[in-house]
């Protein structure tokens, strides 16, 4: 099977008068009033317990949109025997017939399936179409399409042998089940984290974030459609703890494919520790988790490019990204410019429903993620060593809206220039031009993070200094643009210290994870 060679999926405009625009609101309408009821997934059924949650729209959080149902410690232990025996199959099945089901489902969301996993993810994720469009359809397709290209290059890829010894590599899934805990800010990382192990050969029992449960059944019966066999991506919802507590204790527990929190996954990775003497084998432990991401402008930055940096890097998708920019270190000569464009930049975004198309920016996930912001917020307009200079503002009467902020720091060190707040509030701070040095050695030491970074300038000199003295600071590093949208198969994607295990997402590095090679020796 010559696998087709992969190519990022164009993204669509959504003009007035094109007709995926058409498609996309009329998909939105349709499924804003259908109340869906989401199942719990485990083999061939689909599991109604009767005690549910009502799922809402972050922009209109009175307005219910459907209700999934919770999972008892019987219906997960019921999903690990149940992904168990679907492995006796699916684990020798061959690659050229995983990687067809998942091409599939590649062209069902670039086709058929695309204006629906798009409003779905505008609806309850409260994304704006271009964002939906670059995440839900785009990405995701970019993760199946590459994914199945990496899997056959690893498959194909062979010891030496000659003409007396026969020498192979058996790339065979782990021994038990892979466990996926997937987060809401991206549908693609949702459908990613199980279907990667899946691809490899492994069950998955997948536990997606509360909040994007509406979109994980678009994902789950594309992937049926597709040909997924009953039982190899299990999907259960129901409280975190019991959940993980159940999976983590079985003897079979082979693998975690996490994107989420710092904290969650470091009480995982605990967990997993405390329970290792029961484990068959030493399960791999892959996550993404946080990140408090920098942007450097150095004295011969280009302005213009700094502002628009700052602007998408720390406010599109809501500043709901792991990637995006939420510190920042401008020099003192360029400040008052930069201001300057970031004030007509902020100021002519504009906020509200993803169904008015031209908002740039909709509400933040949930209560808990916009008390937070607000609280950040409220703390900035009283500190001495901070001042708000655009946004700051919040209302949270019919969605949760927190307008695009920033701050200004006189301390290097403060709270916001620390935390990661996972919203639209970046932090500045303004360095003086003869500190280039000393800044540098600041970024690398003010946060236990390392996901990306950013750096901005004209002069060959610095982008080289800062490219070496940040090699530890950002697994992402990016030089004269923003620190976020990692395109699949051009900019693979993860960092080190606290933001993970850096096993870039949507490469052969990530799947090679999900693996346990057999070596075989014949001679003859
Ligand atoms: N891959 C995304 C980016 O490059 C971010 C993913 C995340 O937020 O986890 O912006």
């Amino acid at each position: 099977f010559n696998v087709p060679k992969a190519i990022n999926e164009p993204v669509k405009s959504y003009a007035p008068g094109t007709p995926e625009r058409e498609q996309v609101l009329a998909a939105y309408r349709k499924m804003w009033n259908e109340q869906i009821d989401v199942p719990l997934y485990i083999g061939s059924e689909e599991i109604r317990t009767g005690n549910t949650q009502n799922m809402s729209a972050p922009h209109d959080h009175q307005h219910i949109v459907g209700k999934y149902h919770l999972a008892e410690k019987s219906h997960v232990e019921k999903a690990i025997a149940t992904a168990l025996e679907a492995r006796k199959r699916w684990s020798k099945m061959s690659w050229e017939n995983r990687a067809a089901i998942f091409l599939k489902a590649a062209e069902l969301i670039a086709g058929p399936y695309r204006a629906k996993i798009n409003a779905a993810t505008m609806i309850a994720q409260s994304k704006t179409i271009h964002q939906a469009e670059i995440d839900a359809a785009c990405e995701l397709i970019d993760f199946l399409r590459f994914n199945v290209e990496y899997m056959s290059q690893i498959y194909q890829d062979q010891p030496i042998s000659d003409s007396s010894v026969w020498n192979r590599l058996e790339h065979r899934p782990l021994e038990g089940f892979v466990y996926a805990i997937t987060p809401f800010n991206f549908t693609a990382i949702a459908a990613n984290l199980p279907s990667s192990a899946a691809m490899m050969g492994n069950v998955v029992v997948w536990k997606p974030s509360d909040s994007q449960i509406f979109s994980a059944k678009v994902i789950v019966d594309i992937f049926k459609e597709a040909g997924l066999p009953d039982g190899v991506i299990n999907v259960i919802y129901g409280d975190p703890v019991m959940v993980t507590d159940t999976l983590l204790a079985s003897p079979d527990f082979a693998g975690l494919h996490f994107t989420g929190s710092t904290h969650v996954f470091k009480d995982l990775w605990a967990k997993i520790g405390t329970n290792i003497h029961n484990y068959k084998t030493y399960p791999r432990i892959v996550g993404e988790t946080g990140g408090k991401d920098f942007i450097l402008a150095h004295p011969s930055a280009n302005v213009k490019q700094v502002a628009t940096g700052i602007v998408r890097g720390a406010f599109e998708f809501q500043g709901q990204k792991c990637s995006a920019a939420s510190r920042v270190y401008i020099p003192s000569s360029l400040w008052p410019a930069v201001k300057a464009q970031l004030e007509t930049d902020v100021n002519s975004m504009k906020m509200g429903s993803p169904e008015d198309m031209s908002n740039f920016f909709t509400a933040v996930i949930h209560e808990g993620s916009f008390n937070k912001l607000a609280s950040y917020i409220d703390q900035a307009k009283q500190d001495t060593d901070a001042e708000i200079i655009l946004g700051g503002g919040y209302d949270k009467s019919k969605g949760w809206f927190i307008e695009p902020t920033v701050i200004v720091t006189t301390n290097p060190k403060y709270k916001t220039m620390e935390t990661e707040l996972f919203g639209p509030v970046v932090t500045i701070y303004v360095y003086e031009d003869s500190k280039w040095t000393e800044t540098l050695e600041l970024i690398d030491t003010t946060s236990e993070y390392a996901l990306t970074g950013a750096v901005f300038s004209t002069c060959r000199y610095a982008i080289e200094e800062a490219t070496i003295a940040l090699e530890n600071s950002a697994g992402n590093f990016y030089v004269n643009d923003k620190p976020t949208g990692a395109v699949v198969g051009n900019q693979p994607f993860g960092g080190a210290r606290a933001s993970g295990t850096n096993d870039k997402a949507g490469s052969m590095l990530n799947l090679l994870r999900w693996v346990s090679p057999r070596t075989i020796k014949e001679t003859f």
